[in-house]
């Protein structure tokens, strides 16, 4: 039993950046591959993202005289917090954990590649507007549920969901298969911000459940 058709696994930024140890390390984020390879078995759609920025790029630290990691600073489009120089296109931190299975995922979304505008979100990027196709993409592909897991949940997932539902899509967070940054209140407004836009929670456990029991939904919220 898998999920639907009309359901998408959409893994965000599984990168040996993100992981311990990592350029821009989110705590326990290796926790989340085993999760996520066990949850791909029951999904016959599945999407990664990638992080993959130019070297140089806007949102590294580095490229603003002065700056230091996590402070922000106003770029063109707005307000963007400085990370540590991180997923440089083709290095060894940019690639996806070597213990990701998901040998069937269709389509690998690289975002964040404009040196001037960051992509948190696998549909839009930080300027809000540029799209990265993937709305369309999952649209003619007939999906209408969007599951959404990875790297980190009050950034690059929790803007990944909302725009998902922003698209017209429904999207659903599991929450176990992602862990979090948390910087300054983020997780809390993240979650907050989810919840306000029909984004739903479950967990991995829940899910696979459902597809255990052939009857594949879901969330109570
Ligand atoms: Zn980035």
């Amino acid at each position: 039993m898998t999920y639907g058709a009309q359901d998408c696994l959409l893994v965000i930024d599984v990168q040996n950046d993100f992981m311990p140890g990592g350029a821009l390390a989110v705590p326990h984020g290796d926790e989340v591959v085993p999760v996520i390879n066990r949850l791909a078995q029951v999904f016959g759609h599945v999407v990664l993202t990638q992080d993959w920025h130019p070297a140089g790029h806007a949102s590294f630290a580095t490229s603003h005289a002065g700056a230091a990691p996590f402070q922000t600073a106003t770029l063109p489009y707005g307000e963007q917090v400085l990370w540590p120089d991180h997923c440089v296109q083709d290095t060894p931190g940019a690639a996806l954990h070597a213990d990701l299975h998901v040998p069937h995922a269709r389509l690998v979304i690289r975002k964040g590649h404009h040196a001037g505008v960051d992509s948190y979100s696998a549909f839009l990027e930080a300027d809000r507007t540029t799209k990265t196709g993937l709305a369309g993409y999952l649209r003619e592909q007939g999906v209408a549920r969007v599951f959404c897991v990875g790297l980190a949940t009050d950034y690059c997932v929790a803007w990944s969901a909302l725009d998902a539902r922003a698209a017209g899509f429904e999207a659903v967070m599991v929450e176990d298969a992602c862990r979090a940054i948390d910087l300054n209140g983020s997780l809390d407004k993240a979650w907050q911000d989810l919840a306000a836009a029909g984004v739903r929670r479950t967990t991995s456990d829940a899910l696979l459940a459902g597809a255990a029991s052939h009857n594949p939904w879901l969330p109570e919220s």
